[in-house]
């Protein structure tokens, strides 16, 4: 895979772009947000690691413009903060997933990993699959709903077939995301109810019936009968 880093400190830089290399991937290099988004919309990137906190244009910016230039590969936010809020700003922004700084690159590899495989086609595809007005085309990587398209990241995406391969089930939150991210979340489940509810408003918010139900204390229910 090409990768490529954005990153303001060289040491760091230096360090992914070393292990990166080192596991097979090609890995072009960017130290502020402005080049890294040139470099996105010019090369044939394949996954973008992306640190928050940049000089001039900040990762969340930068995230931003690489998705409003058309940019559909996952981009994984690195950050040192941590708080639910730079979280959900970056998903906001159309980011797939984030890791916290200092974090283990034994981890930034199974991320790597795990963002690459969504970012394929499914073998020997089903094709479609509905639910009420709802299709989700697992070719093409699309959702519409009453006929409307509906923009998701690859992780929205993803946690969407989820719901829609268990439909009228109630899934608890330790399950999604165990099953949509495939590792343990150490920072707990609030990054689940934060994906579900930029979910909710792309899928919800301007239709009728809602589709995606909290169920307190038990998880979440993708249903036309609540
Ligand atoms: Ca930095």
């Amino acid at each position: 895979m090409q990768i490529l880093v954005v990153e303001d400190e060289p040491k760091v830089a230096a360090f992914l772009k070393q292990g990166l290399e080192e596991s097979g991937h090609e890995v072009l290099c960017a130290s502020d947000g402005i080049d890294g988004r040139r470099l996105a919309k010019e090369k044939a990137v394949d996954l973008v690691l992306l640190d928050v906190m940049l000089p001039g244009l900040n990762g969340v910016d930068t995230c931003r413009a690489i998705r409003h230039d058309g940019g559909r590969m996952p981009i994984l936010m690195l950050t040192a903060l941590g708080t639910t809020d730079d979280k959900v700003a970056g998903l906001d922004a159309g980011a797939d997933d984030y890791l916290v700084k200092p974090f283990e690159f034994q981890e930034l590899l199974a991320r790597i990993r795990s963002l690459s495989r969504r970012g394929q086609a499914p073998q020997g595809t089903e094709g479609v699959l509905i639910y009420a007005d709802l299709h989700l085309d697992l070719m093409k990587k699309e959702a519409t709903r009453h006929g409307q398209r509906i923009l998701l990241t690859a992780k929205e995406f993803t946690l969407l077939e989820f719901f829609m391969r268990n439909p009228d089930r109630v899934l608890p939150r330790t399950l999604i995301s165990e099953r949509v991210w495939d590792i343990d979340f150490h920072t707990g489940t609030n990054v689940v109810e934060a994906y579900i509810k930029l979910l909710r408003k792309k899928v919800d918010r301007d239709f009728e019936p809602k589709l995606i139900h909290n169920r307190v204390g038990l998880g979440y229910i993708l249903t036309e009968h609540p």
